[in-house]
């Protein structure tokens, strides 16, 4: 097109491109999904923005909040449009080719290790796998400040923009038209188009319709020519007085018209609208609750997510909910731990989806959660902003946070492999229990550091989350245990519950703090991950016991009748040693209670760092 405006790709975004257009990756249906999913999105942002804003949406056909899916078998090109909120034409540029998402670079990075396209909807490039399946992309676009704008591309790392003056005007909105490639013959068919909007896009909450073909019986009149109707004998058709002169049985043999078949096309609603969270828990399949977990986190790696919970919460706020625990965690969840607040709940009031994007919903350590809440309670007139501070969200963040810690205790407790010993025998060995096993320690592997988190950040919750603490100890033989199991095991009269730290179990092993509690048949737990030692600072006490640092000053053990008598001889040597070393070193020599063959350790007072939290402190500011 002369008119046009042309612009290069952003170099991340070409390559991007490049890897889709010369991918082998053979799953190519997910550019369906992707592009339903973008108009989705597109329909809830206007939908918002007309609940403070009644005439934004326009009249008649424009008002129609709709996904219209459209195939031309000859030319090869399937249309995909909705009355969303459309781009403008500095949208469009930024949006489709020059802005690169922050997600672009890890996916291409991704994508040359894995090749599996599966997940680049969670990266935020979405659109750009229309290019697995068409070398010529066109998006036609109308937002309601501007003009109608075609984009177009063959993926040769430029774009071009016009001002639309071909196509008929869209209203508002937006319409992507995939030429296909040779290759891609098998989306030349409506069959296959439906199959793949049940399959990934059965629940998106605005009606998809597909222009669909439908043979239909006609009546034509009956033709002397037409011989394909095998019962016509040719003889029959004769003329009207002759016709009504014969019997009835005749009659029908000799039809004056015949049926045929032909072919008109209708608006075909493809997906059930109702929206998953309104029905009935008891009425809702597991695989229902897999695919919408698919849908929502845009994780379509097939994985059932690991535990959901589907509930309503009634009272003061009312609202509804479902979460899900992924069953993996997402590529960047401690990476931007610090730096992003981003929840992965989404927001709707009435219905109405408002934001996915509201950090007073969960806690950051929860923010691995995905999945939604709808409340009634919330007003829908007003702002984000507004919304953001109605007092009603701390009281649905309370209730979510013991939601989820209960649906994580849950994954324990189902499965087999966290049942304490003396239970172990009585669990039965049913099919679902074996699907459930080993369950908390993927749930452990994946989301551990969270939990831990969430014991520092979170008071009012830290006896909760520490009941969800797993680790190794000098008796777990190299699998998980908990608190609880570690009380259940302590010996007769022990009040502490010891614990060492440091970077490894094998280096903990080794250490000469252990010596005589290994000896005394004391179990210690291992703490290796540096997180751990804030951990500590926090994790004060459970159930009554104190946590005790075996490398720190205050071990008691049960009493030896010895110690008194061990103290008082020895007084004069530790004495002298307390002399001789240089006081700004140490605080006290002692006689020590913890050693066996070690002849003397170093031990951190109560209140100091331990060695290890001096090494990590060190490590972090080298
Ligand atoms: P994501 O959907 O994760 O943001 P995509 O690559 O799928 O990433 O889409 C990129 C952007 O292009 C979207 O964020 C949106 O701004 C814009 N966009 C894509 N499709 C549409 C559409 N149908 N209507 C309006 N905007 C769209
Ligand atoms: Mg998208």
């Amino acid at each position: 097109r002369a008119t046009a405006e042309k612009f290069e790709f952003q170099a991340e975004v070409s390559r991007l491109m490049d890897i889709i257009i010369n991918s082998l990756y053979s799953n190519k249906d997910i550019f369906l999904r992707e592009l339903i999913s973008n108009a989705s999105d597109a329909l809830d942002k206007i939908r918002f923005l007309s609940l403070t804003d009644k005439e934004i949406l326009g009249e008649g056909d424009t008002a129609k909040l709709e996904i219209q899916i459209k195939l031309d078998k000859e030319k090869k090109i399937l249309s995909i449009r909705d009355r969303g909120i459309g781009m403008t034409k500095e949208d469009l540029v930024k949006n489709l080719g020059t802005i690169a998402k922050s997600g672009t670079s890890a996916f291409v990075e991704k994508m040359q290790t894995s090749g599996d396209l599966n997940l680049i909807g969670q990266f935020g490039v979405g659109f750009y796998s229309v290019y697995l399946v068409a070398d010529y992309v066109e998006v036609i676009s109308k937002h309601n400040d501007d003009k109608q704008y075609v984009w177009e591309s063959n993926a040769d790392g430029a774009f071009a923009i016009s001002e639309d003056v071909w196509n008929e005007p869209l209203g508002r909105g937006t319409e992507i038209r995939l030429h296909f490639r040779d290759e891609a013959q098998e989306y030349l068919n409506e069959s296959k188009l439906k199959e793949l909007v049940k399959k990934y896009s059965e629940f998106i909450n605005f009606p998809i319709y597909l222009w669909a073909s439908k043979e239909v019986d006609v009546e034509v009149p009956a033709d002397e020519e037409d011989s394909s109707d095998e019962d016509e004998k040719p003889e029959s058709s004769s003329s009207e007085e002759e016709e009504e002169d014969t019997e009835k049985e005749e009659n029908e043999k000799k039809p004056k018209t015949k049926k045929a078949k032909e072919t008109t096309y209708e608006w075909e609603l493809l997906n059930d609208v109702k929206a998953i969270w309104l029905r009935n828990p008891k009425e809702v399949t597991d695989e229902e609750y897999t695919k919408f977990y698919h849908s929502l986190a845009k994780d379509f790696s097939e994985e059932k997510p690991l535990a959901w919970s589907h509930f309503t919460a009634e009272g003061d706020v009312e609202f509804k909910a479902v979460l899900f625990v992924p069953p993996k965690a997402p590529h960047d969840l401690y990476e931007s731990y610090y730096n992003t607040n981003k929840s992965n709940l989404k927001l709707y009031v009435r219905r109405v989806f408002i934001s996915d994007e509201f950090d007073e919903l969960l806690p950051k350590y929860l923010s691995f959660l995905k999945g939604l809440v709808d409340s009634d309670t919330l007003p829908l007139n007003v702002s984000r902003e507004m919304l953001q501070q109605h007092s009603s969200l701390r009281t649905i963040k309370k209730k979510l946070i013991r939601k989820a810690l209960d649906m994580i205790r849950k994954i324990a407790e189902e499965d087999p492999d966290e049942a304490n010993d003396k239970e172990k025998k009585d669990v039965d060995e049913s099919n679902e229990s074996d699907e459930k096993k080993g369950q908390y320690t993927k749930f452990w592997n994946e989301f551990g550091k969270s939990i831990k988190l969430g014991i520092i950040e979170d008071a009012a919750n830290r006896n909760r989350l520490a009941k969800l603490l797993r680790f190794e100890t000098t008796k777990s033989d190299g699998k998980l245990t908990s608190l609880d199991q570690y009380i259940s095991r302590m010996k007769p009269g022990q009040k502490d519950i010891f614990y060492i730290t440091g970077t490894s179990k094998e280096q903990l092993e080794k250490s000469p703090f252990l010596e005589r509690l290994t000896k005394k048949n004391y179990e210690v737990i291992f703490f290796t991950d540096p997180v751990d030692e804030y951990l500590m600072q926090y994790l004060m006490d459970y159930e009554d016991k104190k946590f005790q640092n075996v490398s720190k000053e205050g071990l008691k053990i049960g009493k030896d009748s010895k110690d008194k008598e061990l103290k008082e001889s020895f007084k004069d040597l530790t004495k002298w040693w307390k002399g001789t070393l240089a006081s700004e070193n140490v605080d006290d020599v002692k006689i020590s209670n913890r050693l066996a063959n070690t002849p003397c350790v170093v031990v951190t007072s109560k209140y100091g760092w331990s060695a290890n939290m001096e090494r990590i402190m060190q490590s972090q500011t080298l």
